[in-house]
This record gives structure tokens, sequence and C-alpha cells, in this order.
């Protein structure tokens, strides 16, 4: 039986959770419908929280929407965990974004060159600079940047944690998939099924492979606090440090739909990442995965009314970002549902031809 003013969400992953847990803040009656609550990309994501150092050419609006939620981070983590009463792992040491060669680093100061034009806080460093802030990092680093406001927040406890925070305030969460909208009785449909967006839409949002290593330090902690984005010798590797020993190693962006964990794929992030910290060689290869992050052609989020179906909401497409746009989306999904405006640029409307069929 549906009433007035409830919510039905498709999709229990960390989206489709916050703003689960948002709308019943508003008083709301929420239901969530997944087969497989948080299966999705956010099992294997790093959990970077990177709208400076993952800032790019040609992506400026995209950039202001990661630097808004970023910063509704430390509120957001510190409610969430509060109310779960769960540590979400945030951590705000910063990133340290480091070139191994001469052409790697001209690579890097070119981007970081872009992005400090842009105004975000990101400051070039040589070499020893790096080595004096992360010992661990090989000799021969000849340099690179640090984003002080680039943090970090574990997917593996923010996950649960929006769960139990979503179940605590009344939110339903019912096992099953939707594999056809209409079927949803409830005055307004949230679609937020990650890469499952697309056939419940029609949107143009594709799975893109992402294949992520984690290790185990022997000692119990890692070596090293920041988050490190390396290139080395034209390769890209991240290694995020977690308390506890945890060091997540990825990750391959491939036009791919599969699960396969390929063996020029480990040897290449492990190559790289111990080309950058020598003693990850020590390290235990405790697990290797594959996740789908959902894209889309201008690789920004879609949030807003879907198109030609009234009461349906979009909340999907955050590709590499659905992290750290967690909470921006939330809010904008309920200040929507509450009768504010949709956020242009990211609206459904843009994408009008494909959902028209
Ligand atoms: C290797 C890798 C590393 C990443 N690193 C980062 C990072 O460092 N920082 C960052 O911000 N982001 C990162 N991401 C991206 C991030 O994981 C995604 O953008 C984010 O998980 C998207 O959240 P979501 O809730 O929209 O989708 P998902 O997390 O994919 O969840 C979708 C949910 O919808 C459900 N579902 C699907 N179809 C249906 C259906 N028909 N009916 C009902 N339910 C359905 C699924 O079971 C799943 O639970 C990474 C992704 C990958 C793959």
């Amino acid at each position: 039986m549906t009433g007035r003013g409830d919510v039905a969400i498709v999709g229990a992953g960390p989206i489709g959770l916050a703003v689960a847990w948002r709308c019943v803040q508003r008083g709301r009656r929420v239901t969530v419908l997944d087969p497989a609550p948080g299966s999705g990309a956010s099992s294997v994501a790093a959990g970077m929280l990177s709208p400076v150092s993952e800032s790019y050419f040609g992506e400026r609006e995209l950039t202001a929407l990661l630097v808004d939620s970023a910063a509704r981070w430390p509120a957001f983590a510190a409610e969430l965990g509060e109310a779960a009463g769960v540590d979400v792992g945030y951590r705000a040491e910063g990133t340290l974004v480091v070139a191994l060669t001469a052409d790697d680093l001209a690579a890097v100061d070119r981007l970081r060159g872009y992005q400090a034009g842009l105004g975000l806080p990101i400051e070039p460093l040589v070499g020893s600079a790096l080595r004096e802030r992360e010992p661990l990092l090989a000799p021969g680093v000849r340099g690179g940047a640090h984003a002080p406001t680039d943090h970090q927040v574990d997917p593996r406890r923010l996950v649960p944690a929006l769960r139990r925070a979503a179940v605590a305030a009344g939110v339903t969460i019912r096992a099953g998939a939707v594999t056809d909208l209409s079927t949803v009785d409830s005055e307004t449909v949230v679609v937020a099924a990650g890469c499952g967006t697309a056939a419940l839409t029609g949107l143009p949002i594709r799975p893109v492979k992402g294949q992520v290593l984690r290790l185990a330090a022997p000692g119990g902690e890692p070596g090293f606090r920041h988050v490190i984005r390396g290139h080395a010798d034209g390769s890209s590797v991240y290694l995020v440090p977690r308390r506890g020993g945890e060091v997540v190693v990825g990750a391959t962006e491939e036009e791919r739909a599969d699960a396969q964990v390929t063996a020029g794929a480990v040897r290449d992030l492990l190559r790289a990442a111990t080309d950058l910290v020598p003693d990850l060689a020590e390290y235990a290869l405790v697990e290797t995965g594959v996740g789908h992050r959902p894209g889309t052609p201008d690789n920004a989020p879609v949030i807003g009314p879907l198109p030609g179906r009234p009461g349906v909401i979009v909340a999907a497409g955050h590709h590499r970002h659905g992290i750290v746009l967690t909470p921006v989306t939330a809010d904008l999904v309920v200040d929507l549902i509450e009768g504010g405006a949709a956020p242009s640029p990211f609206t459904p409307d843009r994408f009008a031809e494909a959902v028209r069929g």
C-alpha cells in the first residue's frame, strides 16, 4: 500500500543508501530495493576523496561538484559515524602526487598547473621533500605535489554504516531486483542502481572495469600515511593506506564488462606500486578484485528527473567519483524530492535522445 510522499529507491549502494537516509530524515516513508546491497562498485572502491588531484582538463563543472561534495565530507562522516555507531575510516592526511621519472614529472606538472590555475590547493614538491613526508618512497622519485585537502574514507565501512543508519532511522530494505520501473509502486522512484541504471532507464551509463589489489602490511600498519597517486614510467597507480594494515592498490580503467582478474593487470599494478614504494614487495597480496564504475559519456553523474517519466528521479553514473559525491548527491536528490530545482548541468535531459531511444 503506498501513500503520499512515499519514496522507493532502486539500488542499495552508497548513493541509494545515502539518499534513503536523508529522505527518511525529512519524514518520508522510504523503501530500498536491491538483490545484493553493497555489492556494486563500492565493494572494491578505494575511497579516495580527491577533487583536486582528480580534476582533469575539460571537466570544470564536475570539479566544482567534487569540491562541493568533498567539503561536506567531514560533517557527513561525523554525523554518519554517530548515527551508525561505527567509524567510517575518514582520514585527512592528504594526498601526495608522485612522479618517478622526468617524463612522469612533466605530465604531473602540466596537470598541476591546470589545477592550481583553477585556484585548487596543490603545491609542487621536489623529490627530497616528498621523501621527507614519506620516507618509504623510492630514492629516485623526481618530484610531484601535495594536495592537502584530498582525503579518504573506507567504502567497506561506509556502506554498512549507511545501511545501519538508514534502517535505524526507519528505512525498509527489501531484497529483490527491479526489472521494470513501472512495477515499483511509489509516488517517487529514485533509480540509484549504478551500472544497472542503463537497463532501467535507457541512459548511456556503461560499466568501466577496474581491477584492484589489496595488500597487508607485515607490521600491522602501512609504513606511509598519505594517499599516494603515483606515476611510474608512464603507468598510473594509487596506493591508499588504511588503519589496520591494508593498502589498496588500483586500478585499471578498461572499457569492458567482464569480471576477470588478469595476470597482466596484477603485474602492471604491482610493478608501478613497488617502483614507487619498494617496501610493498614485502607486503602480503591478500585480495584481487574487479568492480565496474558506472561511466557516462562526459564522466559526470546523472542527477535529476528522468525525461518522460513523471515521479522518476535518477541518481547514477558517478563513474570514478561515487564515494566522494555521496554527500552532495543525497542532498541534491532530497532537495529535488522536496520541490527544489534539478542540478543543471548534471540532469538526465542532456541524454534525452538516448532515453527516447
Ligand atoms: C576499482 C574502483 C575504484 C574506485 N575508487 C573510487 C574512489 O577512490 N573514490 C570514489 O569516489 N569513487 C571510486 N570508485 C567509484 C565508486 O565505487 C562508484 O562511483 C560508486 O560505487 C557508485 O555508487 P552507486 O551507489 O551509484 O553504485 P554501486 O556502488 O555500483 O551500487 C549499485 C547498487 O545497485 C544495485 N542494483 C543494480 N541493478 C539493480 C536493479 N535492477 N534492481 C535493484 N538493485 C540494483 C546493485 O546490486 C548495487 O548494490 C571506484 C570504483 C572502482 C570500480
